[in-house]
């Protein structure tokens, strides 16, 4: 049997420490498949605070950069790769805006984030970042 031919988009998505702790990495997923975007890769990892600043280093002048690589060095986070046609702006969409304030409703952040900065998901901006940040995370050979 051959492989599945598959078109489609690639972006990193992350599952924060808080929406791990707050028991909705089932929920988030659930979000994704039900509108046809594809897990093809997934784990569980807890960043040391420098692989945090590594990922968020085109942040490192903001005044936030102590406090989100704190936040998200603080417990397990859940990164996976998604794959869907125009699937980088589509998860911003499910995403909703960064401040939790000012998402649409039924988007994640509307519904599970406590604020701007624990925020419960990650979601890559554009196909540089994509690209990138999936490198950060992933080998080729762990993507399906
Ligand atoms: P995103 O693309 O919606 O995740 O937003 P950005 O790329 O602008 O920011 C990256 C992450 O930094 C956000 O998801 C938040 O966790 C955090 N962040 C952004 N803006 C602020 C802020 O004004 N204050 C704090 N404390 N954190 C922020």
């Amino acid at each position: 049997m051959g492989r599945e031919q598959r078109s489609g988009e690639r972006t990193l998505s992350i599952i924060k420490p808080d929406g791990v702790s707050k028991g909705v990495i089932g929920e988030v997923i659930r979000r994704f498949e039900k509108e046809g975007i594809r897990v093809v890769a997934l784990k569980m990892l807890h960043l040391t605070k420098r692989q945090a600043e590594g990922f968020y280093v085109v942040h490192r002048e903001r005044p936030f950069f102590p406090s989100l690589t704190d936040f998200m060095s603080s417990g397990p986070i859940v990164v996976m790769v998604l794959e869907g046609d125009d699937v980088i702006a589509r998860n911003r969409t499910i995403m909703g805006a960064t401040d939790p304030k000012k998402a649409d409703s039924g988007t994640i952040r509307a519904d599970f984030a406590g604020n701007i900065e624990q925020n419960i998901v990650h979601g890559s901006d554009a196909p540089e970042t994509a690209a990138m940040e999936i490198d950060y995370f992933f080998s080729k050979l762990d993507i399906m």
